[in-house]
């Protein structure tokens, strides 16, 4: 034995810690002497108010190693049971093709994309969502489609929510249900409604046109699997000048007539059975499809064609200004944060099988579901509908003998009373469907048999007509290798986290470690459903309970709900539970919330949704909450005063000195105070909003807790509150939420939100621990002073907080180069492409200023490299500010160059100048694809659809 190590540190070789960690020991000595500073608790003691640290370490366990981690996932998942399931609702088995799942869903090149923001090198994501649209649009019949919601439920919300805008009925403010919805949608439309302060009429669909409705809410197959002709309630509707929403199952659109050819304004649905796994509820993307005309209206995001300043075609997000929460309290919807990865997934899978696959899955299901329905039949019982594309629903002779012979099957059927429901899903095979025979029949039957018996069970008028994914995309990639080549050419457009820093401010951009990211995939997280019995979701239940607890611990809050699916939504939800409780203390009058001028846009946004008065109060010079202007307008309004919503740290990345007593402020003239926690990666560890003050917090699971950003989605937006909020937070009327007892306030479709992407969140607190959680947050706040340190000989930075330091993110002001030569933050975003890199946040919350937010995980070795490209950049502005470059026709203005310029280059500065300007460049090279794009051109030639092929970027 010469080793001479100890045996303690040999069990510690598989440290994660330093694995997340950016710099590595020696490194981050050396920044702290750069800024001055002895260690990062010197650091921290500088940064941060004394009196909002925590005093002592935060009561999570000590760290795991990654294989010790997922052994213990894996002992979790092994007590969720895959049972086959016939549930339905709204959530189906699915199979994801292989190429699919290796190499979208399980690929970090696509899921640890963002937002396309900067569409030049995100031509990838951009063009597989336009396929999205493009097969929504087909498939609904509609003119314009979204680029996704964030599930069927809200999405059913947000078209009652278009249709009120858009209704001619001004005067109305009752809203009709179809009685035979998804009872979850019914739930989401319910809470929407009402703090809209808008009536609902919930019954039969044959009676949606009897009341003074604005609009009315149609279920095209409803729960129990029946079909309804649409056409004469519609024109009804109309006739009534209301507007007709439908929600549709996408693959029951394949064999039906669309809702568009029968006269719907809005049709909505699940784009999960395109490929996207159950995962216990989530996330998954819903599609929304509208008319031209509502285009204004429409909620979220949409892709849209333009052109590059070569002429050629470019997909950017159109109307970007006016992505609905920057309009803030007059925004129409708050969604920020939708489901960009699944609905990528669901768009490949509409390619990966083209019209001709998914007409042989649509009918295999439809044909089948025909076979159990004739065996029911056979058997005596009464099938309750007329017509199913792959729903039936029965009235059983002998339910407990059913449900008896299906548990032991391991067989899952929807019950209702004395009537059960199975819906077949396209991964279930013959021999599944003679099971499911024998445990409703209790005897076997000849499926080739009943097939030969069984009658058609789709209306004549509504079988489908017309045709869908006629576009060249859908019919290119026959063989796998194309596929996975179409996949790869996509991919190798888009700059993600593979390549380099993306430094958004406010946006966390830090590793998603693939060990986090393993387990979801894993078919005991994956293929549970939503509602399946509490006794196979055990797994599922004790890893939420336990990431629960440690986010009680590290927020400082009594409780955490974890419904919502994005940040907004948790920001509605919370605001909520305000609303409920201050209506629990005979206030309910309190109705205004205080929103600082320096908010996101969502705050505001979600202010109006939750019916809220919002007032807006001023920040000082330094961006500052005016504590002065905050008081005086606390007071003025305190017998009306709901809430404050603040970010904390601030949304310009520094630790205001007065938040505690900003707090005490709200809370002494009877309001309530929201934490926008989407800056959490510069508290956790160091201090606690509940311990600030505050009574609920929206936790950005895909920022501070490393759920990828999936290039604009998925997320998770938990809140954490204090006890006396809990009793508010979101039920589910379908399945209780563990520890709640409201079965009401529902702001998901499912219970736990997207319960698959939970166990990343998990893993990241595990394998960091009490030591490693708080190390993260100081390495957060010191790369960001690091930065802002060798940037300020350059640039000026807009705010500092004590002791000159900022939070774990700083802001640059670009605006008096812009002044002086022209060149603006814009062009400083485009050049960065030419250099390697993804912008920072630009025009927020400052216009002409980038936000800078490096995260823990980047390495100095990448901040240098970034501060070296941001001072060539400087320089470069000099040779335009001096006149060695042409003003007009500069490597700036003219940024990102392209391969294609190469072709043709007629530049006055050369090729090296342009897409080698920098070391690092020489060494690996990211080229975008376009150059670029014109977003005027495409806001005023709206183009949302698939451009003929020829037409695409050479
Ligand atoms: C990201 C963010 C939000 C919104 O979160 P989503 O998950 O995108 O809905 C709200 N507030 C701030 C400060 C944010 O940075």
């Amino acid at each position: 034995m010469t080793d001479k190590t100890s045996l303690q540190d040999l069990q510690q070789s598989d440290d994660f810690i330093r694995r997340h960690l950016g710099p590595r020991e020696n490194e981050i000595q050396e920044m702290l002497s750069e800024l001055g500073l002895s260690s990062l608790d010197d650091l921290v003691e500088k940064a941060v108010p004394h009196k909002i640290q925590v005093k002592e370490p935060i009561g999570v366990e000590a760290s795991r190693s990654e294989r010790e981690t997922l052994d213990y996932l894996q002992s979790l998942a092994d007590e969720n049971i895959v049972a086959k399931s016939y549930i339905g609702m709204g959530y189906y088995d699915t199979v994801t093709p292989a190429v699919i799942q290796r190499n979208v869903l399980e690929n970090p090149a696509w899921y640890t994309a963002y937002t396309p923001y900067q569409p030049e090198i995100a031509q990838g994501r951009l063009e597989a969502i336009l396929n999205f649209q493009q097969m929504t649009m087909d498939l609904t019949g509609m003119e314009l489609a979204s680029a996704s919601l964030l599930d069927e439920a809200t999405a059913a919300a947000e078209a009652m929510g278009l249709a009120k805008r858009s209704s001619k009925n001004k005067k109305c403010n009752t809203f009709f249900v179809d009685e035979k919805t998804f009872p979850q949608t019914i739930d989401v439309v319910k809470t929407r409604a009402e703090h809209y302060g808008w009536d609902l009429v919930i019954g039969p669909i044959e009676e949606a046109a009897d009341h003074d409705v604005f609009g009315a809410l149609l279920s095209y197959t409803n729960v129990q699997g029946d079909i309804t002709d649409l056409e004469n309630i519609i024109q009804k509707l109309h006739d009534k000048k209301a507007i007709a929403c439908v929600a549709a199952d996408i693959m029951s659109l394949v064999l039906l007539k669309s809702p568009g050819e029968m006269g719907a304004d809005v049709v909505f649905g699940s784009a999960q059975r395109f490929g996207v796994p159950m995962g216990f509820g989530g996330p998954h993307a819903a599609f929304f499809a509208t008319r031209e005309s509502f285009k204004r209206s429409l909620p979220g995001r949409i892709i849209g064609v333009s052109k590059d300043t070569r002429g050629n075609n470019a997909m950017r997000m159109a109307m970007q200004t006016r992505e609905q929460h920057i309009r803030r309290e007059k925004a129409t919807s708050n969604i920020c944060t939708a489901q960009v990865l699944l609905a990528n997934i669901a768009s490949f899978y509409a390619v990966y099988h083209g019209k001709k696959g998914l007409t042989t899955i649509a009918n295999r299901i439809n044909r089948y579901a025909s076979i159990v329905a004739s065996a029911v039949v056979n058997s005596g019982m009464e099938v309750v509908n007329d017509h199913w594309f792959d729903t039936v629903t029965f009235r059983a002779s002998d339910v407990e003998a059913i449900q008896d012979r299906a548990k032991e099957a391991l067989v899952n059927l929807h019950y209702d009373g004395d009537f059960i429901s199975f819906s077949i899903d396209e991964a279930k095979s013959q021999a599944d469907i003679e099971q499911l025979i024998e445990v409703i029949t209790g005897a076997e039957s000849d499926v080739f048999e009943l097939d030969s018996e069984a009658t058609s069970s789709i209306p004549e008028q509504l079988v489908r007509e017309s045709d869908f994914l006629t576009h060249p995309t859908f019919n290119d990639y026959y063989s796998e290798t194309d596929m996975l080549r179409y996949i790869k050419r996509l991919e190798t457009k888009d700059f993600s986290l593979v390549h380099g820093m993306i430094p958004l401010g406010s946006c966390t951009m830090k590793l998603n470690a693939t060990s986090e990211m393993m387990p979801v995939t894993w078919p005991k997280f994956a293929c549970i459903h939503p509602f399946a019995p509490e006794d196979q979701t055990y797994g599922y239940l004790k890893m939420i309970k336990e990431l629960e607890a440690d986010l009680v611990e590290i927020t400082g809050y009594d409780f955490v709900s974890m419904q919502p699916n994005s940040g907004a939504q948790g920001e509605y939800a919370g605001l909520i539970a305000i609303k409920k409780y201050h209506e629990s203390q005979g206030e309910g009058h309190r109705n205004i919330c205080l929103i600082p001028s320096s908010a996101h846009g969502t705050n505001p946004a979600s202010a109006q949704m939750a019916g809220m008065k919002v007032v807006i109060t001023k920040c000082d010079e330094n961006g500052n909450v005016d504590v002065d202007d905050l008081k005086a307008k606390a007071e003025e309004m305190k017998d009306n005063l709901a809430a404050l919503m603040v970010t904390y740290p601030s949304t310009h990345g520094v630790y205001e000195e007065e938040i505690k007593d900003i707090c005490d402020i709200i809370h002494e003239n009877g309001g309530q105070v929201y934490m926008d926690g989407a800056n959490m990666n510069a508290q956790v560890g160091i201090s606690r909003p509940g311990d600030i003050g505050s009574d609920v917090s929206h936790l950005n699971l895909h920022k501070t807790f490393a759920i990828p950003h999936g290039g604009g989605g998925p997320g998770m937006g938990p809140i954490g509150v204090k006890s006396h909020l809990a009793p508010f937070v979101s039920g589910h009327s379908v399945r209780k939420v563990h520890s709640v007892e409201a079965r009401d306030n529902a702001v998901s479709a499912a219970p736990y939100g997207s319960g698959m992407i939970l166990p990343i969140s998990w893993a990241y607190i595990k394998m960091l621990g009490q030591v490693g959680l708080r190390r993260s947050t100081e390495v957060a706040l010191l790369n960001a002073n690091y930065l802002k340190n060798k940037l300020s000989a350059h640039y000026p930075v807009l705010y500092v907080g004590r002791n000159d330091k900022v939070a774990h993110e700083c802001i640059i002001d670009l605006r008096d180069i812009k002044n002086e030569t022209g060149i603006s933050e814009v062009d400083f975003a485009k050049r960065l492409m030419d250099y390697g890199f993804h912008a920072p946040t630009m025009s927020f919350p400052v216009a002409g200023t980038f936000m800078i937010e490096p995260t823990e995980s980047e390495s100095k070795y990448e901040l240098d490299r970034f501060v070296d490209a941001m001072i060539r950049i400087r320089q470069e502005v000099e040779k335009v500010a001096s006149g060695e470059w042409d003003k007009d026709n500069n490597p700036l203005v003219n940024a990102p160059h392209t391969q294609a310029d190469l072709r043709d280059w007629d530049k006055p500065y050369s090729i090296s100048e342009a897409v080698y300007p920098s070391e690092a460049t020489i060494l690996s090279k990211f080229w975008p694809t376009t150059n670029r794009i014109d977003d005027v051109f495409g806001d005023r030639n709206l183009m949302c659809s698939c451009p003929a092929t020829e037409t695409y970027a050479e």
